[in-house]
């Protein structure tokens, strides 16, 4: 297989995603963020370019401007009424960030050995015995001249930076990494490989049976298919194809939000109301309280758990397992009286109770039904 590390973190993000994209080569529209990035790495690009000299800061800024106004006009709007403030939006931000940029990353003070390098590199897959070909750029390779240390420089435009977790398990980072060490073998080769290679088994079984399915993420707000995704797509109906359904279901939607509310509201006000009782009938050390429309009673019932894996273990060694298959409490309870002393111990050791305090309502005679408590 032919494919590239962004293809590959896109399958891990969302397989239906990469399906859109990559099988079935759906469009996708241009979108303000994307132009955004294309344009600020083209700048950052032009920047580190030596030309007899390095491009000063205006030069660099009237580069971003000028590819600005080519580019602009073939973005895809979401809203069209916010085209004006959105693109002026971010055609400012590009030019702080280039600013900003500059000015701590002069260019010649570092030493560039290859500005948006294509890569493609083979990897051998040792579980199918398979060779896939991956593709790529890198943005900017620099060689530390005094410790001979390689840096891969990666720009992010996007305002979601990765945590360090991500990080480790960067399918991005792991590509770069072998690109660097095909293209300078005396570097380790190994580190990566296998999660690549995992990644494309994944999807050559998937490719199999289609089964690609959506994976909703915070990324889901960027991702260009949202209109046609399962787990997005109702959101975006027509109103033309509306049906008497849709009126109904929109209603029901509706109506679950506000019962969810009021049954949360419920359930805080019960836990209140509990609370009240109970410590009232701790301080008066009473077991039942009356009110008019009834009583409530005071039981404290015990509940058993286990750690069913160790319970197991001392059963089969005690030759009782199969006599209770799924323990439960009063099969167990029967049963220990039998056990020998050293296994009736390792159960109990491995059960644990715990007493809870129940509130029982009941209604006093001739209360109809609706003023029953539940
Ligand atoms: S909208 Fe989200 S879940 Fe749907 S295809 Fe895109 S990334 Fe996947």
């Amino acid at each position: 297989m032919r494919t590239s590390y962004s293809a590959l973190e896109t399958y891990r993000n969302c397989p239906l995603k990469y399906k859109y994209q990559e099988i079935d080569k759906i469009r996708r529209p241009k979108r303000i963020d994307a132009v955004f990035g294309t344009l600020v790495h083209g700048a950052l690009k032009f920047m580190f370019e030596r030309n007899p000299l390095y491009p000063s800061i205006d030069e660099v800024l009237n580069y971003y401007t000028e590819h600005w106004r080519e580019k602009s006009e073939k973005i895809e709007w979401l809203d069209p009424d916010r085209k004006e403030q959105e693109e002026k939006m971010y055609f400012e931000e590009g030019l702080k960030l280039l600013k900003n940029f500059y000015k701590k990353n002069q260019p010649w003070t570092f030493n560039v050995v290859e500005l948006e390098g294509r890569f493609s590199l083979d990897l051998l897959d040792e579980t199918s015995g398979k060779t896939h070909t991956l593709a790529g750029i890198i943005d900017r390779i620099d060689k530390d001249p005094e410790s001979d240390m390689y840096e891969i420089i990666d720009y992010k435009t996007g305002k979601r930076m990765p945590g360090e977790a991500e990080l480790v398990d960067n399918l991005q980072l792991g590509v770069y990494h072998l690109a660097l060490t095909s293209r300078w073998p005396s570097l380790d080769p190994e580190r990566f490989t296998t999660s690549l290679s995992e990644a494309i088994r994944d999807i050559e079984a998937r490719l199999e049976t289609g089964d690609f399915p959506p994976m909703p993420n915070p990324l889901c707000g960027y991702c260009p298919y949202q209109r046609i995704c399962p787990m997005w797509s109702h959101e975006y109906k027509e109103e033309a194809t509306k049906t008497a359904s849709d009126a109904e279901v929109a209603q029901a939607i509706q109506d679950f939000f506000e019962l969810k509310k009021q049954g949360d509201a419920v359930k805080d006000s019960l836990e209140h109301a509990r609370g009240v009782i109970l410590s009232y009938m701790e301080t008066e050390k009473l077991s039942r309280v009356f009110g008019e429309r009834g009583y409530i009673t005071k039981n404290v019932q015990e509940r058993v758990s286990y750690d069913l894996e160790k319970l197991e273990e001392a059963l089969k060694k005690a030759g009782v397992w199969e006599k209770i298959l799924e323990p439960e409490a009063k099969k167990l309870e029967e049963l220990l009286p039998s056990l020998p002393l050293e296994v009736a111990r390792a159960v109990e050791a491995q059960t644990s109770k715990k007493k809870i305090v129940v509130l029982k309502p009941t209604k006093k005679k001739g209360a109809t039904e609706d003023e029953e408590e539940k």
